[in-house]
């Protein structure tokens, strides 16, 4: 497989322009193409690395990300060289999502000894109330620090780390095999370095050798109103440190919306549940119910029925980053008592017997129902 920078895949300049970069694929896309070469592997696996480059350097954000980094392929094990980009066992989609992925843990890994921080992850729970109101929230998570001892360089002497001779501070060595396709190189970490590029022959003391070191911390981070659990902030630059001139990873603080017994959720609205007795429903009435901001009145109208609900407006949570709140929804549940003197039985049925209802007779003595029905 040839070498893996998408420039000289697509065989242009650092500074092409777009449209120099988008006629260079599409010439050796035509070249390439399987149509045009059937049963040709080696054109196919061609035309594989020609999409991929031009995946990278049409999409502008990849493109800086590439420029800036180089090289990002954890996944394929450590490299020091920008040409081993695309190398490596890991396949397209691996890369990609190593490369490009979401809150995960991801390294950045760049020629010499520079090492760039990693990304970290932390979690935040807050309340309902919180979502409606927003809040400071206090994070705490461990990160990498630049040890104080070496200054980061991890040698006691703080001295710069010489390169591996081994690889010649590639961190990786290059192995051809023939294969019935051709010469295929492969590439595998630097056994001498463990694909660092450079070795520790005096490490400090302190960090043992890594120029880092764990640290615990806290930082209150804004939670915006209306998150919603999952979602995640990003606090640039507060991951672990980076070395030898390297930059910081960022924090990711994935947030959970805590379990509110009174409220379900629903994207901005709200629903809760709301007792009433058989008499308020008949009757009517005007109940105090839990909103998420304080109580609020509802008005029962007489001949409710179990299950009625109400719609309270503006009662519910607002969007993500502010806006009008949502709906508070409101089900009634009609209370049936589960034990009645016999003063109250008796104004029973006689209201039954008011309404010309069959007058109930009441549970049965030894029957079967009545067996199953003591236990509760
Ligand atoms: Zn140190
Ligand atoms: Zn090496």
């Amino acid at each position: 497989m040839a070498g893996s920078d998408p420039y000289a895949i697509l065989g242009v300049a650092r500074d092409a322009t777009p449209d120099q970069i988008k006629s260079a694929y599409r010439k050796l896309a035509r070249q390439y193409h399987p149509d045009v070469n059937p049963n040709d592997p080696s054109a196919e696996e061609k035309f594989k690395e020609v999409s991929t480059a031009y995946a990278v350097l049409s999409d502008p954000e990849k493109k800086a990300r590439y420029d800036q980094y180089g090289v990002t392929d954890d996944q394929a094990g450590p490299s020091g060289n920008p040409g081993d980009f695309f190398g490596g066992a890991g396949g397209f989609g691996d890369l990609f999502e190593a490369f490009f992925g979401g809150a995960g843990a991801q390294q950045s890994r760049r020629a010499g000894t520079i090492r760039d921080g990693d990304d970290i992850r932390a979690e935040a729970v807050v309340s309902l109330r919180e979502v409606l109101d927003g809040i400071e929230k206090k994070v705490s998570y461990r990160r990498s620090v630049v040890c104080d001892t070496c200054g980061g360089m991890g040698t006691a002497d703080r001295s710069t780390p010489p390169r591996c001779n081994e690889c010649n501070g590639r961190g990786v060595v290059t192995a051809v095999k023939q294969t019935f396709i051709g010469s295929i190189r492969t590439q595998t970490a630097c056994p001498k370095c463990r694909g660092e590029g450079f070795t520790v022959p005096n490490p400090c003391g302190s960090c043992q050798g890594q120029g880092v070191v764990p640290k615990s911390e806290e930082l209150f981070v804004s939670v915006p109103v209306g998150v919603e659990s999952g979602q995640t902030l990003r606090v640039s630059g507060r991951g672990s440190e980076g070395i030898r001139g390297g930059t910081p990873g960022d924090l990711y603080v994935v947030l959970h919306v805590a379990d509110d017994s009174r409220f379900e959720r629903e994207g901005r609205n709200l629903a809760t549940q709301a007792d009433i007795s058989f008499a308020q429903a008949a009757l009517g009435d005007t109940i105090l119910i839990d909103g998420l901001s304080g109580q609020l009145e509802i008005n029962i109208e007489p001949g409710t029925q179990p299950g009625d609900t109400f719609r309270i407006k503006g009662e519910g949570l607002p969007r993500l980053g502010g806006g009008s709140r949502g709906d508070l929804f409101v089900q009634l549940n009609l209370v049936v008592p589960k034990k009645i003197s016999d003063a109250e039985a008796a104004l029973l049925r006689e209201f039954a017997e008011l309404r010309g209802e069959t007058v109930p007779k009441g549970a049965g003595k030894g029957g079967f129902f009545e067996k199953i029905f003591k236990k509760r």
